[in-house]
């Protein structure tokens, strides 16, 4: 752990220059508004140790996949984030010396992302090796509001002296990935222009043909007056400047206002893309850095009022809680169906910007309850528009009939995972993809959504299992073999039971979803079925004799759900036995030694309890709880959250609110010591789901809303926001009571606790609790 930011409700502020912590810092202090993003690396020029990184949306490269033994049905390539040119760069120099704060003396630094407004700022006096010394103010923003525009101010000020300040704001394409496979360089440029006060570059990338044209235009203030500008105008290969130069007294303050804009042919066509960034550069620079400024915080009030959740009487927990929500909010808007959520966001390349079933399994929940209903629906219309490419997919490996396999990572709907190894088993996914589904139905309402897009999905889907699953003779039961579960530190075993779970809850749900289809909607039901050849009396009746035969791993002596069969000829010793100097064990040990080990990566028998809690009473919860908690390392992000939903559950309100810190302040904190790669965006969705379904109890049961609160010790009260069903609900908890507020929408019954209330538009209602 590594914890040196300042706990606050609304900022994360890191006081003091700490070199060693700035990776990681620019990772926690990234911005993003779903069309692009960056991490926190300063404008000014810096030698120290950085990962600069800027991203454009949807903008990404195949990278030729590197091993050492080709086997067939290896990805051809692993889709990389594209690591973009950096617009943000300010090149400062103060008596011809260049401001580098690895070289300066350094002090009052603070940096501040202020996540009420989305606004990075920092702040330091430096310290020139020539004796002079000047304070700098830097404030950027990526507006929300015009998601091409990104904006910054940037000030310095002489302190001791007089002196000649030169910014020299730039363009640089020269950018590589880190994680490049054959350390090759992903872009070309096609075209620069450098005009006065002005700089454009667009480049190309080497394979896809993305374009994407970066802009900037810039004003300069000395002591709030705007000056002429006389610049020199730089174009190098990849690269192109502005220097202007200008002396300023002592206690004066110089700043320049940079305007940029990024455009990409996702989105505009490519032989005018230059034009249209001089457009989007100059409405920027006419509308003023307040007026863009004014807007942009306006529109995260207008997030915050719809997803932001407080809590009473801890404040690291309610700063984690904004963060994670914040991040959540800077990475997926929702507007654009081409576009999905890698696990790293905008913030790192690690896991190469990719789709993974993070999403379905942990953001879907996220933006169901924080967003407008066509948010997630475009989530899942991604899924759909890749259908054909998961048939091919499932095809390439031998399956027919239409069987769609989802894969593991993604960015066009083809499979492109660099740990082919250990994930090409996980098959679990095409579950998460089916679940989605009928998580948005139950959430929304939206049930045309299964004659529009969902059936198609879940009938490739089903297809896949029926013949994934095999028979054996020696069981007379149903298996499924050599399968990898969401516990990555086990491969291809057999019957991994939540597996096994989910696929057979996609054999039922895809019979109840044709069945509702078909009764609302014969004409669509007859014409799906006609378009996928769908052997109604074959097909179905083998689903159903999987459903009623399938073989599912359980511990003889206590019970206990398996998470595959062998699991208990494991040494059984627990997480605590665990000297702490080997965690994370995936840093420290052999792949040989993790695999033998009875040591869980990640709620996997949990994650299916949690999915189908309805179906098991609580002792059965409990028990698999008390068995798989002690033997799970959480090296997953995505896992504490799930265990402490489920903690909640059985009223461990202690296990659950550590769990709880443990997810939420996993990046501000660095429990896995890897932060600076770059922030786990899509399990910031389940620190989410561990307060509103874990503490606030929240479920959705026969189509109504239920609420079963519990509050942690530590707190006084917490809140939180649910859009349902055309309803947007206030829920506030405390030890006393639950109150909920009907913010938007009609009448609206909710259970609360063990009882049905009726909650009139525009109305509150508040019950005592016991
Ligand atoms: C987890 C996977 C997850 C991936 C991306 C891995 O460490 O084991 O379940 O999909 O990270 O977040």
């Amino acid at each position: 752990m590594n914890e040196y930011l300042k706990h606050d409700e609304w900022c994360i502020i890191e006081e003091g220059f700490t070199p060693e912590n700035h990776r990681a810092s620019e990772s926690i202090f990234s911005l993003g508004n779903g069309n692009m993003g960056q991490r926190a690396m300063f404008e000014e020029h810096y030698s120290g140790k950085s990962l600069q990184g800027t991203y454009v949306a949807g903008v990404y490269y195949p990278d030729k996949t590197r091993v050492g033994w080709w086997k067939n049905g290896y990805p051809e390539y692993f889709a990389k984030v594209l690591n973009a040119p950096n617009w943000i760069g300010i090149d400062v120099t103060i008596n011809g010396e260049m401001l580098d704060l690895a070289k300066a003396k350094v002090s009052d630094f603070v940096r501040t992302l202020n996540m009420k407004e989305g606004v990075l700022e920092r702040s330091f006096v430096a310290e020139m090796s020539n004796g002079n010394q000047i304070k700098v103010e830097a404030k950027r923003f990526l507006s929300i509001v015009t998601s091409e525009v990104g904006v910054i101010r940037y000030s310095v000020t002489a302190l001791n002296c007089k002196a000649k300040v030169s910014f020299t704001p730039y363009i640089n394409a020269d950018v590589a990935n880190e994680d490049s496979n054959y350390d090759e360089k992903f872009w070309d440029i096609l075209n620069t222009r450098s005009i006065h006060g002005e700089g454009y570059v667009i480049s190309r990338t080497k394979k896809l043909d993305f374009h994407v044209c970066m802009g900037m235009k810039y004003d300069v203030f000395k002591a709030g007056q705007k000056l002429e500008i006389y610049p020199s105008m730089i174009e190098a290969d990849k690269y192109i400047a502005n220097t202007v130069e200008f002396d300023v007294e002592q206690g004066e303050e110089l700043s320049i206002y940079k305007y940029a804009a990024v455009l990409s042919s996702l989105n505009h066509n490519k032989l005018d893309i230059m034009s249209k960034t001089q457009n989007v550069v100059s409405e920027a620079y006419k509308k003023g850095y307040n007026a863009l400024l004014k807007e942009h915080v306006a529109a995260w009030a207008d997030k915050w009022a719809h997803s932001d959740i407080t809590i009473e009487g801890d404040v690291a927990a309610q700063q984690a809680i904004r963060f994670n929500i914040f991040q959540l909010n800077q990475t997926y808007t929702g507007e654009d169906e081409r576009l999905n959520i890698g696990p790293k966001g905008f913030t790192g390349e690690k896991y190469g910007g990719s789709t993974y079933w993070d999403t379905e399994a942990y953001c879907v929940p996220f933006y169901l309850s924080t967003s407008k209903p066509e948010v997630t629906r475009n989530l899942l219309i991604y899924r759909h528009k890749q259908l054909q490419k998961a048939i091919e997919n499932a095809t390439k490996l031998g399956f027919t009939n239409g069987a769609a396999l989802y894969p593991m990572v993604t960015m066009n709907g083809e499979e492109c995972h660099n740990e082919w190894e250990i994930t090409f088993e996980e098959i679990h996914r095409n579950g998460a993809i089916a679940f989605a589904i009928y998580n948005y139905i139950r959430h929304t309402g939206d049930q045309k959504y299964l004659e529009e897009y969902g059936l198609d999905v879940l009938i490739g889907i089903s297809r896949f299992w029926s013949q994934r699953i095999t028979f054996s003779q020696a069981k007379k039961k149903y298996v499924m073999l050599g399968v990898t579960g969401p516990n990555e530190y086990e491969n291809n075993i057999n019957n991994n039971w939540y597996t096994s779970t989910i696929a057979n809850w996609c054999l039922k749900y895809t019979q109840e979803a044709m069945a509702h289809v078909k009764e609302t909607n014969l004409n669509r039901y007859n014409e799906i079925i006609k378009n996928l050849n769908f052997n109604f009396v074959k097909e179905i009746s083998k689903w159903n004799d999987i459903i009623e035969n399938m073989y599912y791993p359980v511990d003889e002596e206590t019970g206990v759900f398996l998470q595959q069969e062998g699991y208990m000829d494991k040494e059984q010793i627990l997480a605590a036995d665990l000297d702490p100097a080997v965690r994370p064990i995936n840093q420290h040990w052999s792949w040989d030694r993790i695999l033998r080990s009875c040591f869980i990566k990640q709620a996997d028998v949990l994650q299916g309890i949690y999915l189908f809690e309805d179906q098991f009473d609580l002792e059965t919860i409990k028990k698999n709880y008390n068995f798989y908690e002690p033997r799970t390392l959480h090296e997953s992000s995505l896992s504490p959250c799930i265990h402490s939903i489920l903690a909640s559950k059985i009223g461990d309100s202690k296990g659950a609110y550590d769990l709880y810190l443990r997810t939420s302040r996993l990046d501000l904190d660095d429990y896995n010591k890897e932060v600076h790669e770059g922030l786990h965006i899509t399990s910031m969705a389940g620190t989410w789901m561990s307060i509103v379904e874990g503490f606030g109890g929240m479920r959705v049961v026969n189509g109504k809303l239920v609420l079963n609160p519990l509050i942690p010790e530590e707190w006084k009260s917490f809140s939180f926001k649910v859009r349902f069903r055309g309803n947007l609900l206030n829920v506030r908890v405390s030890d006393k009571e639950v109150g909920v507020i009907n913010e938007e929408g009609e009448d609206i019954s909710v259970f609360i606790i063990d009882d049905e209330y009726v909650i009139e538009k525009s109305s509150s209602l508040v019950i005592e609790r016991d």
